[in-house]
């Protein structure tokens, strides 16, 4: 009997979500088949569903969904390990990139997985009707091909905390990985939603004296407080970017704090956030795809001599720094208990329309819904 199971499949800004009942790959030697638990909905899902991403859309009936987790459902012949030689067996809880790496390019030689050109997510790039068939985020299973990078979890670590490890949280603590934190620098993190929350903790983790977040949620900068922030600046308190600027150099002894990490996803934060880095400091963009555009004087960035990132993506290994700071800080912060909404698939409409709702909740401290699988 043919193995089948259910994909949500979307076609397009602002169409309504439907359910199909789809069949599983098989799983080819090399391979693993993971049955997915849970799917995040990320920032990035809500621009594709609002339509606001930069560029032309094409319309294709494909699956949605890169931020999410599971469970080993079978391994292909000659898959005994994880990615660091740990036994994996069915049913083994795992978390791995939701994009491929070609592993043979010139930025993957260059250990630049995250920059390589062949990278694309299969599941985004043709419709539920191409092989593999079910085979995404919001989906029943999902297929690691041969050789695909897949990292145990610890079983203390509950199914419900997952989801939003491949995307957010991987992406946060590399975006900091490659602004080489030191000891006791001072960091801003713009934007206190999931990718904010955990950007905070890694870098309060990382041996910040100082963790500044900005958003202009009370409930939001609350929980980044429980997260590792020092400090916080709400944007009711101080409305313009100069008076944001003025207070992040304020609590910085009048310097600017040494990293900046944009997660907020408007072009205008990025200007007000390369305010708020020292002379010589590290700025790292990483919320900012939408691709909204601003006016920069010609000289900003060189007379300020700040070091500027753009990030999408993350090399695999990070993965695994992401579980073990989950685990050592369970007791500390609340990172376990992230999600405040979940739905089943087929309620995939309302999980979208929810996380819409909770961004623009001002009471709210929620970070993310999910999608149970
Ligand atoms: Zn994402
Ligand atoms: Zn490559």
């Amino acid at each position: 009997m043919v193995l089948k199971g259910r994909a949500a499949i979307g076609q397009g800004p602002r169409s309504e979500f439907w359910i199909e009942e789809l069949p599983v790959p098989e799983v080819v030697p090399g391979s693993v088949l993971v049955k997915n638990t849970g799917a995040a909905v990320c920032g990035s899902d809500l621009h594709g569903w609002r339509g606001d991403q930069d560029g032309p859309v094409t319309p294709r009936k494909r699956i949605p969904g890169h931020e999410f987790t599971g469970r080993v459902h079978s391994l292909g012949k000659g898959v005994s390990t994880d990615s660091l030689r740990r036994p994996l067996k069915e049913g083994d809880k795992v978390v791995f990139p939701f994009f491929f790496p070609c592993m043979r390019c010139y930025h993957c030689l260059r250990d630049q997985l995250y920059a390589c050109q062949y990278r694309f997510r299969s599941n985004l790039t043709r419709t539920f009707e191409d092989y593999p068939y079910c085979d995404g985020g919001f989906a029943d299973y999902f297929w690691l091909k041969p050789g695909h990078f897949v990292f145990k979890v610890p079983e203390e670590l509950p199914d419900k905390a997952l989801a939003t490890i491949n995307c957010s949280m991987a992406q946060v603590m590399f975006g900091l990985h490659l602004a080489q934190p030191k000891q006791g620098d001072t960091v801003v993190v713009q934007g206190a939603g999931g990718l904010g929350i955990y950007a905070t903790a890694c870098a309060a983790e990382a041996g910040a004296s100082q963790v500044i977040v900005v958003d202009g949620q009370k409930a939001r900068l609350d929980l980044a407080l429980r997260c590792g922030a020092t400090a916080t600046v709400d944007l009711n308190e101080y409305p313009t970017p100069q008076a944001r600027v003025d207070r992040v150099r304020e609590l910085t002894g009048g310097i600017g704090a040494d990293i900046g990490i944009e997660v907020v996803g408007i072009a205008a934060s990025t200007l007000e956030g390369l305010d708020m880095v020292r002379m010589g400091g590290t700025y790292v963009d990483i919320g900012n795809i939408s691709g909204g555009s601003f006016q920069l004087a010609g000289n900003k960035v060189i007379s300020r001599q700040t070091r500027w990132i753009g990030l999408q993506h993350y090399n695999p290994w990070i993965l695994e720094s992401c579980l073990q700071l989950l685990v050592r800080t369970k007791d500390k912060y609340p990172l376990l208990d992230l999600v405040s909404h979940t739905f089943p698939l087929e309620k995939m409409n309302q999980a979208f329309e929810t996380a819409e709702w909770v961004g623009k909740q001002k009471g709210s401290a929620a970070t993310r819904v999910v999608v149970t699988l």
